[in-house]
């Protein structure tokens, strides 16, 4: 079997789950949009997906990404950036993607805003360390909404919500509670910032538990792409 054929195998497989799931959960048919995480792997994987019809990515990797981002130019991807921000590397962050899903510094949003120059604005998301791991970047969940109210008032900006990568677990019910806690937090901050419509949370091994709490927009890579190689660099 080609690798195109594995790949778009892969996505018809991770769209049935996904439809499972807000039925099992009582979400609106098509309500979480997939984002395939497309980090490491080659542009072919990419291309082999897009056949296929989805058209947002997630990328980890800057230097990679802009390499994917100008190849596929014109072909009405969207690209969202998921990895860690260096405040150094804001700029190219700011000019090349449409969602960027991990700031967790009010330093790094004005960066970004000052540097978006595009028609549209750039559209972010707020990284809560919902189970407050040493190990993981994000807001603390007590110092969540002070950022977002600071965020949502920068002028090249759109706030969108919040992103979260709970503590990696295999019961059901224990991915469940970290991704209920984050969507507390969500709708408590969504009644003084009512126009936040993202909650990104849910991987290839948490999807199910994490669209049962209201997740709007899940974020997988190895269920669609096989295994990554780990990354040197
Ligand atoms: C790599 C990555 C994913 C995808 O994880 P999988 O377990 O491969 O589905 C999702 N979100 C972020 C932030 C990642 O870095």
């Amino acid at each position: 079997m080609s690798h195109d054929q594995d790949a778009s195998r892969s996505l018809s497989i991770v769209r049935h789950r996904l439809a499972q799931a807000e039925v099992k959960f009582n979400r609106t048919p098509e309500s979480v949009c997939l984002l395939a995480v497309s980090k490491t792997k080659p542009i072919e994987d990419i291309r082999a997906v897009m056949a296929a019809g989805q058209r947002d990515f997630g990328e980890n990797y800057l230097n990679e990404a802009l390499g994917k981002i100008e190849q596929l130019a014109g072909q009405g991807c969207c690209w969202h950036f998921i990895g860690a921000i260096q405040s150094n590397k804001t700029r190219p962050l700011a000019e090349n993607f449409d969602w960027v899903h991990c700031v967790d510094r009010l330093k790094i949003a004005q960066r970004l805003s000052d540097q978006r120059k595009d028609d549209d604005l750039l559209n972010i998301c707020i990284q809560v360390n919902i189970d407050e791991e040493q190990s993981k970047a994000g807001v603390l969940p007590e110092e969540t909404k002070a950022l977002c109210l600071a965020v949502a008032q920068l002028p090249r900006l759109k706030l969108r919500g919040l992103m979260a990568i709970p503590r990696a677990s295999e019961s059901f019910e224990e991915q469940r509670d970290s991704c209920r806690r984050l969507r507390e937090l969500f709708e408590s901050i969504q009644r003084e910032l009512p126009d936040m419509d993202t909650l990104s949370v849910g991987m290839s091994g948490d999807l199910e538990a994490a669209v049962a709490e209201g997740s709007t927009m899940v974020r997988v890579g190895t269920a669609i792409f096989g295994q990554r190689a780990p990354k040197i660099s």
